[in-house]
């Protein structure tokens, strides 16, 4: 029976990776490594391999689910712009060295869906949008039960739809992408430019290697020029989600990504936001899983259907 199987977890992410071993919506065990193999897929592998290992002898483990970011299809990653990813053989890759092992892969901001909408606040709700917020951001849409992921498969790409088209560069090669706004990255860089601009000197903050945790400490330090770019980030965050809205006029949208382990996320100001634009009927909610949705997604991906 699949759903009391131990199921070895990867969730690829633009910064770290994470490894885990999941038992249905539970992660007993996980590990994180930094994501060192930027262009460098040849190297992936061997890389991680002994981290897989060791669970998989632990927990006499048979199957292996992975979520990454970009296209992934059938199990190679055609293009993964943040990760600098072309045509790599991921699903052979792991095949070739895990031969006796069933192994499952799909884009991570899927694979995070298919947790929350098997075990967390998507379960029996057909008209939903799932955004991820990472290093990049990701997600799926949810229209009458199915998945909306177009006739190539490359659908559903929330990330990349533009709210600023003079706005900042984007991986995919376009500007202003929700992405550059409404991802961590895109905190960070919106911090440093309020930190750039800011004629209060007591908010002025070092800004080199700004990370997503401190600014999680200077937004508990109650730093003003922190806590407005966090107010302008939330708004940004918004702004896709009425796009959203007005494309698809869900019942639910549900916010996930490691970053809901903080209170970053201003669920009121983003509700109010789109409630006051129309879509007053329209739930927002945070994922239940937390920092773990992706590792319960990547094992979700096993045995998971829209009923
Ligand atoms: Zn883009």
């Amino acid at each position: 029976m699949v759903d009391n199987e131990y199921i070895l977890a990867i969730d690829i992410g633009g910064t770290s990776i994470k490894i885990g071993v999941v038992k249905q919506d539970n992660v007993i065990e996980n590990t994180s490594t930094r994501n060192v193999f930027k262009g460098k897929s040849n190297q992936f592998i061997e890389g991680i391999k002994d981290f897989c290992n060791i669970y998989i002898n632990k927990y006499n483990i048979t199957k292996i689910g992975i979520g990454c970011p970009g296209d992934i299809i059938n199990g190679k990653v055609e293009t993964a712009a943040n990760l600098g990813w072309k045509n790599y053989n991921i699903l052979e890759d792991f095949q070739n060295n895990f031969p006796d092992l069933e192994i499952k892969i799909c884009n991570d901001g899927l694979a995070a869906f298919y947790g929350e909408k098997k075990y967390g606040k998507l379960k029996d709700i057909d008209n939903a949008i799932f955004i991820t917020l990472g290093r990049g951001v990701g997600g799926a849409i949810l229209m009458n039960n199915q998945i909306v992921i177009g006739s190539h498969l490359k659908g559903g790409k929330i990330g990349h739809m533009i709210i600023n088209r003079n706005g900042r560069r984007c991986n995919c090669g376009r500007r202003g992408c929700l992405e550059t706004y409404a991802s961590v990255l895109g905190l960070i860089n919106t911090v440093k430019e309020y930190n750039m601009h800011t004629i209060d000197e007591n908010s002025k903050i070092s800004d080199e290697k700004l990370s997503g945790y401190q600014i999680v400490q200077y937004a508990k330090g109650n730093n003003k020029m922190v806590l407005s770019a966090i107010r302008k980030w939330n708004y940004d965050i918004a702004e896709g989600i009425l796009n959203l809205c007005n494309l698809f006029d869900p019942q639910r949208i549900v916010i996930a990504g490691g970053i809901t382990e903080s209170d970053l996320i201003d669920l009121e100001l983003i509700k109010t936001f789109i409630n006051n634009r129309g879509y007053e009927q329209c739930e927002v909610y945070l994922t239940s899983f937390k920092g773990k949705t992706g590792l319960i997604g990547a094992a979700a991906n096993f045995d998971f259907k829209l009923n």
